[in-house]
Order: structure tokens, then sequence, then C-alpha cells
């Protein structure tokens, strides 16, 4: 089949950049469909001639992941958000205007081919929630009104203007906050090296090049306190150290900026206003466990942050922070970004390495764990893009300057990104131990409306929910831990009083029931009944046995699957059956509090 010369050039750019052909496979599907609109035969056979696959091969793995598609899409296509964040701001109204609008549902596409919709699930927007894509542009803080002024633009032909910043990361800052790794965030042109370098860039890596040596990188990562900003907490410099040292295999850092979490965009803006400090904190991981090559795994839907970290990536080879003999160190390092292609399970670290080695996102079973049995089955370090955006810090600083900043065992800062029924969403960047209290009645501005705290989400949609009597707690790891919950992905979802709670396990459960990859049958059939019960409620059909049928169920999943997202599935569920009981009961005689609250709006 002969290709356009750009896509031609993309796919031997591509496969020149891993050791393992294969590993290009993804990639080149979604080029691909992104040139064609849909993945054709024709194209798969030429896929799979130029990776020395089968073609049953490339459609096993194409169907896996949601964003590949075997069929037309519209010019036009559009995607809303219902997650849990968007949801509480009107998402699924959004969409159902969407759809009267077009005049199309779920995967259709409109006679003419202009448009085609698609209700997807988190696209991290929650700060600038109800949310959609056009193509891959984001746009965000939507109404009917404004989503009928986008699509009669795309009907003229006209491109509105995305959001290119992440909403409300561009908010005026605040005295709670203590800007580390968000520092640079609203500067001008602050993604380009040149600024970079006039703000403290690259000395980090000088110092960590010139000054210490591997060992003592490790060490003062360890003394930082630095735990996994992913959702595991898992103390960054300790994961460094299991690294073997004598070994004859090529040795990989991983950057996980696969961040699907629902509730979860923080590693949106680190990208995108900060690339080369992700690129810095890259190298200093590198340089620490003796690596010379990484890749930057980024979420599919992200692909304006794919083009701004290629071109970081440039820059930093250009000016020799990347490549042969960084800055005369005789030390080398090799990094490119690699796409995903829509599938939350490949955030699972294990996932992530099947799914850049070009294979469906399936976790491996651990141990081995990736330091010692990783990427192509060599030593691997995988960490969160926030946590190794924040290395150059801990290595300016001192790890022991950096961990002063939090609390003792969680080290530094974080960055919040806050959605839901609040005043003033956004991405925040605060202490470790910062009281949860003050997060939403201070930075957030308090709830909307005036109304009251009903629940709170601390970390991303896997994590255990909090009523509004159990928020006088510090946001670390070890305080949630204690309070039954977790800190998780730092993306913290506020609901207030008029929220059905019901409502928010189904819609949870819908989500994990959808990205659930089938392999175990505990969160296969479990996600699966469990949503079909959530139905049942939302619909008015619950039956009485059906609440603690729900808790047990949910609590037969726990601990009982490959990898965490069983559990991920079943934590939100059993606390929200448990502490809003009530609310399943009202369900069963046909109230729900949605409706009470309307009910009580419109009494005289
Ligand atoms: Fe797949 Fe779910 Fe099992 Fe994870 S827990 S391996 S997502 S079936």
């Amino acid at each position: 089949m002969e290709l356009p010369p750009h896509l031609d050039e993309k796919f031997r750019e591509l496969m020149g950049r891993y050791p393992v052909k294969r590993s290009a496979l993804v990639p080149m599907m979604l080029y691909a469909q992104d040139h064609f609109g849909f993945l054709g035969d024709e194209i798969l056979e030429e896929i799979a001639t130029r990776l020395d696959l089968n073609k049953i091969e490339v459609e096993e793995t194409l169907a896996y992941y949601s964003m590949l598609r075997r069929k037309p899409a519209g010019r036009y296509h559009i995607q809303v958000c219902t997650n849990i964040s968007c949801m509480l701001r009107g998402g699924h109204e959004l969409y159902a205007h969407v759809q009267k609008r077009l005049g199309i549902g779920h995967k259709e596409v409109s006679p003419s081919g202009t448009f085609s919709l698609e209700e997807v699930e988190c696209i991290g927007a929650c700060t600038g929630a109800p949310s959609l894509q056009v193509n891959y542009d984001f746009y965000e803080n939507l109404d009917p009104d404004k989503v009928d002024a986008l699509l009669e633009q795309l009907e003229q032909g006209k491109k509105p203007q995305p959001v290119p910043v992440t909403s409300g990361s561009l908010h005026e800052r605040l005295p709670a906050e203590t800007l580390v790794i968000s520092k640079r965030f609203g500067i001008r042109d602050s993604r380009r090296m040149d600024v970079y370098l006039a703000h403290e860039g690259y000395q980090a890596l000088e110092k960590a090049l010139k000054q210490m040596t591997p060992d003592q990188i490790i060490e003062e990562v360890k003394k930082s306190n630095l735990r996994g900003r992913g959702g595991a907490g898992f103390p960054a410099g300790m994961k460094w150290s299991f690294v073997p040292k004598e070994t004859n295999k090529p040795k990989y850092i991983l950057a996980n900026a696969d961040e699907s979490e629902p509730g979860t965009c923080k590693d949106r803006p680190l990208m995108e206003m900060d690339p080369h400090q992700l690129i810095e904190g890259i190298v200093i991981a590198g340089r620490a466990v003796s690596a010379n090559q990484g890749y930057i795994y980024i979420r599919g839907e992200y692909r304006y942050l794919i083009d701004i970290m290629d071109q970081a990536i440039a820059e930093a080879y250009g000016r020799g922070y990347l490549g042969k003999d960084i800055l005369s160190s005789g030390f080398d390092f090799e990094l490119s970004t690699h796409t995903g292609a829509g599938a939350y399970e490949c955030g699972e670290e294990s996932a992530l390495m099947e799914s850049l080695e070009g294979k469906r996102g399936y976790p491996r079973i651990k141990p081995p764990f990736p330091a010692v049995v990783g990427l192509y089955h060599c030593p691997t370090v995988i960490n969160n893009a926030e946590t190794l955006s924040t290395v150059p810090a801990v290595i300016r600083m001192g790890g022991e300057a950096y961990a002063n900043l939090g609390t003792p065992r969680n080290g530094g800062t974080r960055l919040y990104s806050i959605s839901g029924h609040v005043n003033r969403p956004g991405i925040y960047e605060l202490p470790l131990g910062f009281p949860l209290r003050r997060l939403i009645e201070e930075v957030a501005g308090g709830i909307r409306g005036g109304k009251k705290l009903k629940a709170v989400i601390p970390g991303g949609s896997s994590c255990p929910l909090l009523s509004a009597e159990e928020i006088d707690l510090p946001m670390d790891f070890d305080s949630l831990a204690k309070a039954g919950s977790m800190l998780g992905s730092g993306g913290t979802v506020i609901m207030d009083e008029d929220t059905c709670m019901v409502d928010v396990a189904r819609r949870i459960m819908h989500f994990y029931a959808h990205e659930s990859c089938g392999w175990c049958i505990p969160c296969r059939e479990g996600t699966s009944w469990l949503r079909k019960m959530l139905d049942r409620f939302h619909e008015g059909e619950g039956r009485a046995e059906d609440i603690p049928l729900i808790d047990e169920l949910a609590k037969n999943m726990l601990g009982r699957t490959f990898c965490p997202l069983g559990d991920a599935a079943a934590l939100p569920t059993i606390s929200i059956v448990q502490k809003w009981r009530n609310e399943f009961e009202d369900h069963l005689r046909g109230k729900c509090s949605y409706q009470a609250a309307d009910a009580l709006a419109a009494a005289p």
C-alpha cells in the first residue's frame, strides 16, 4: 500500500524509537487512523507487514483500545464526558443536548458525515467540567448555549478556539499554596527551554551529573520522603534502590502520564506548562539507576501534550540535555514519547509496559516487579509523571528541605485537581498534610450556591468516599489510610447536599465495568453485576435484598484480582452503600435526593 509521505515518515520514525519493532504498533494505528479516519483492512495489512506481524495479531491488539476504530467517524468526532466530575456539573444533560442537536446517538455518524458522537469516560478535564473533545481538541466549562455556538462554527467549517491551557490551572495563586513544581505555571512561554533555563531549569541535572554519584541521588530522593503521586504512594527513592546494579541488560525509565483516574487531571498542566521539568526528572532518574533510555507514556486523548513533549524533547536534544555525553558528563540518555489509545487499565504499571510493547494492556503477575523484570524483561523504573517532575526540586533543594515542606513520612507538596460542586475548581499545589476542610472551604472557595457538603472523593474515583463529618483530617497518605480512604492521585471531587449517592455509585461502577480488561472473574463479573444492580436502583426497580448484596459482592472482590482495578471498583462502592444506605432505601420507595431537592425548591 502506498502511504502519503508524511505518514510513511511517521511510521519509520516510530519504528526507530524502540528496540522491539512491535512497540510501534499502537502509535502507528492511531496516527494511521488520524489520516484515514478509521482503520481499514488495507492499512492494517500494511502495518502488520512493516512490523512482521500477522494481521490477526494487529486486530487483536486494536480491539483492546477504545480510541481505535474499524469504522469511519464523522469529520468532527464529538466526545462528551459524563464521568463523575462532569456528571456533577451537568455532563449527562450536556450529552443529551448534543444528541438532540445533532440527531445522532452514541457511536453514530450524522448522515452528512460531518459529526459523530460518543459518550466517553473521563477525558482528563475534570477541573473544567463539563467538558468535551472535538477530535483531539478540548472544550471546557460548557453549557448548552456554548455547545450550540461551538457546533454552529464547526458546521460552517470554522475551527473554534480550543482550551490549550488546562482550565483552572492558571488561577490566581493562593497564599495557602506552596509552589514547588507548579511555580512556572502561568509564566509566559513556560514550556520553552529558554524560559525554563531562566527559572532554575536543568540546574538539578547539572548538580546530579557533576556533583553526585548515582547512590547519592537515590539517598537524596529517599531523604525527601517523596512518595508516588500516581496513587500507590510508594517511596520513590526506595523503588529506585531495587534496580539491580550488576546486570548486562539495558535499563529503562518510564514516566506514567496515562492519567485516566476519574477526577484526576494534574499531569496535564505539568506537561503542558512545564515539559522540561519532567524531562529533567527523567534524566536524573536515569542517572540514579544507570538507565540510558526512557519513554513517556501519555494517554492518547492528550495528543496536544504529546506534541508539546515531543517539541520539548527535541529542544533538549538540541541543547545537550538529552542524547550522548550529556553536559560532558559521559552519561547518555535517550527519551521518546509513547501514545496510549484509550485504556484506563494501562495506567497500571505492568499493563503499561505490556501496552508499550505493542500488546493488549493486560497486567502481569507480580513478582517479579518491574525494577527487576520490566519493559522488554529488563530492569525498569516506572514513576508517575508528577513524581518525576518533582525530582529536580528535590535535588536542587536537598532531600531534607523538600521533606520538611510536608509531614513526617509524607514529604513535600503535591498537585490536587479539585472538581465537583465547588466555587473554584482547579489545580492547586499544597503541602502534604494540608487540612481537607481548608482545601474545600478556603482553597476551592467552598460549596457552590451556599449549599452544604455531602461527600468527598479525596484522591480519584477508586478511593472510599468521606462524608461531611469526616473532613477534619490532614491530606497525606497515612492520615487518609487511617480514615479508611486513600490520598490516591490527588483528584479531589466534592459533592453537595443534593447529590444522589446512588447515581454516584452507579456512574463510578459503569466506569470500572467498562474498563475491566476481563482477565479475572471477580473483576469482570463483579463489576458487571454491580453495574446491573445499581442500574436497577437508578431505574426505580431496586430490590431490598440488593442493598446488602451490593456490599457483600463488592467485599468479595477485594484482594481477589490480578491488578488493583478490582479493589478500585469495590472500595468506593462499599463506602457509599455503607455511609448512604438511606439513599438506597429511599430509592426503594421511588425517591431520590435529586427529586427531593427539586420538590423542596418547588414548594411554596
Ligand atoms: Fe483485568 Fe480487572 Fe483483573 Fe485487573 S482486576 S486484571 S482489570 S479483570
